[in-house]
């Protein structure tokens, strides 16, 4: 079978050439080259967390940002969006309800919202931890100082999302404004590993200008950084931003990178994100038959779900709302695995 040894390559630790590579990230979806692809990568994340989704519960607390990431619907420059922020008896309240449904691991996420001081997010995140203290809490603030890192470690976050949205940094600028440097983001991560966070980084597939090598570098940069968790998933346009034009990014693409990052770096944990099931209906099943590992289904009230709107369509209901665990439980299913509401953490992090 073509392309057998490259992903032999893979699974033994190694790296392909760059046109072997290449032409992997490009073959046909369901050739032969691509299932034995997908089947490695299911074999190598089920020896180490078994055939295992892990659902996290996700609360979107910030629609407002300081930042003018141009792919981004909540970019401050979008006099459209209409803002809104969660109080934290909101952020309570949800964390409360979503502990009930069973989950153990909470999500916060936002824009750059200066609201969201170190103060404010301890004062939140401490709350959650007393009160929760078998769960985990994840954010995903932006980029932030080392010293707000810190505290907010202290007071109790345990991981910490943060894309490197490209490892290209003539792509980078052409996907932020001048004031946002790659220099800084991947600065931001370094930081967030020595602290001690689980640090998830991650790229848009199909962002705008992308080539070949572009991802191909974004692959290298993340088997070189081993990140405890990667967000891969595919761009998708928001009508009111100036990348209204362009086409979103490809399913099959998508799902090939996450299947080659599961062989790149085996204890990886590696969300099926809601912008590929909003692409496509399977979006999130060909995501666990290619190795991902995980799920964040919104857990945010109800009336701040449709304002949190980074791309055109992004669905928040049936399997990506909290309320839809059942349908996410047969989605896992359909695809050999089962769904685990446990903290899920990194595999060298394990507590429960
Ligand atoms: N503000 C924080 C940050 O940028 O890290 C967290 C929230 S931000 C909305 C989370 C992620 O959404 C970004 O890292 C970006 O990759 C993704 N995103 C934003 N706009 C998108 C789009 N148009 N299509 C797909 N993903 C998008
Ligand atoms: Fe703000 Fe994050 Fe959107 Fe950039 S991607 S505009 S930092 S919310």
């Amino acid at each position: 079978m073509k392309l057998k040894g490259a992903i032999d390559c893979l699974r033994e630790g190694g790296i392909p050439s760059d046109s072997e590579l290449t032409e992997l990230l490009h073959v046909s979806d369901c050739c032969e080259a691509e299932e034995y692809l997908f089947k490695s990568a299911r074999e190598v994340r089920d020896k180490i967390y078994g055939p295992t989704v892990f659902a996290r519960g996700l609360i979107e607390a910030s629609g407002y940002c300081k930042n003018d990431c141009l792919y981004c619907g909540l970019r401050r420059s979008n006099g459209k969006a209409e803002r809104y922020r969660l109080t934290k008896d909101d952020i309570m309240t949800s964390v409360c309800a979503g502990y009930g449904m069973g989950f153990r691991t909470f999500v916060l996420q936002g824009g750059e919202d200066g609201y969201f001081t170190d103060e404010v997010l301890s004062d939140i995140i401490s709350s959650i931890k007393d009160r929760y203290s078998d769960c985990a809490v994840t954010l995903s603030f932006g980029e932030r100082s080392r010293e707000s890192y810190r505290r907010l470690r202290e007071a109790g976050a345990d991981r910490y999302l943060l894309r490197h949205e490209t490892a290209t940094p003539e792509h980078y600028a052409r996907l932020h404004p001048k004031e946002m440097s790659f220099g800084n983001r991947i600065k931001c991560l370094e930081n967030l590993k020595e602290l001690g966070y689980q640090v998830g980084c991650g790229f848009m597939v199909g962002s705008p200008y992308q080539t070949d090598e572009d991802v191909l570098r974004d692959l290298r940069f993340i088997r070189n950084f081993k990140p405890h968790m990667a967000g891969i998933g595919p761009f998708i346009p928001h009508g009111d931003t100036p990348f209204k034009s362009f086409h979103a990014g490809c399913v099959g693409l998508t799902v090939r990178c996450l299947a080659i990052v599961r062989l790149m770096v085996p204890d990886i944990l590696l969300p099926a994100t809601t912008a590929l099931a909003t692409l496509s209906d399977e979006g999130r099943v060909r995501g666990f038959l290619a190795g991902a590992n995980v799920v964040m289904p919104n857990l945010s009230p109800e009336e701040a779900r449709g304002k949190y709107s980074l791309y055109d369509g992004k669905k928040n209901t049936g399997a990506e709302s909290a309320e839809g665990l059942a349908i996410l439980e047969s989605e896992a299913l359909s695809a050999g695995c089962r769904l685990s509401m446990s903290r899920g953490d990194h595999a060298d992090m394990r507590k429960y």
